[in-house]
């Protein structure tokens, strides 16, 4: 069985763009569509020659505020039981928001290793920004851009180092 790497975070994040850049498949939907309800996605990933496996946790919530809070740690607890890393993702463009705070001590309390992609770090001048992130408590913070590509290789360094 392959070691699974689990991506959780609120909606529109950018937990699907990163799902999809990092198996290079288009099997989960990104966007703002309403109502989008899908099962957990997985997916598979190859770096530096070695495999994992990859689920988006963000495919069943739907797109109803009201629902989301449970519905995130719901997928985090589910993640914390079967993945053997788990990379948080949070908008950088935005403000700490309480959902963040809240999945994050979830996860926190886990035990499990833990990476936090600070994504929509577009440009090099942005990533400043994701040091405003760092109060979260997690000891491995990355600035990304799931859509331009950046920062994810050392993203895969640190995380396929711990599997
Ligand atoms: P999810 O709900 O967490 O799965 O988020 P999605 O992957 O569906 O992305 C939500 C929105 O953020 C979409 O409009 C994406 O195009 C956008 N997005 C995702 N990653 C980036 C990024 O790195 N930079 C920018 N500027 N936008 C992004
Ligand atoms: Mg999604």
């Amino acid at each position: 069985q392959l070691p699974l790497i689990a991506i959780c975070g609120r909606p529109n994040v950018g937990k699907s763009t990163l799902f999809n850049r990092l198996t290079g498949s288009r099997r989960s939907i990104v966007g703002d569509e309403p109502g989008i309800t899908r099962d957990r996605i997985y997916g598979e990933i190859e770096w530096m020659g070695r495999d994992a496996r990859i689920v988006d946790t963000g495919g069943v919530i739907p797109d109803d505020e009201a629902l989301i809070p449970s519905e995130i740690f719901r997928q985090a607890q589910v993640a914390l039981d079967e993945a053997d890393a788990i990379v948080m993702v949070v908008d950088g463009r935005t403000e700490l928001a309480s959902p963040d705070m809240e999945l994050s001590r979830l996860l926190l309390r886990g035990g499990k290793p833990l990476f936090l992609a600070v994504n929509k770090m577009d440009t090099e001048s942005m990533q400043v920004q994701a040091e405003n992130f760092r109060r979260l408590g997690f000891r491995n913070v990355l600035p990304i851009s799931a859509e331009h590509g950046s920062g994810i290789g050392d993203l895969l360094d640190e995380v396929f180092d711990i599997l």
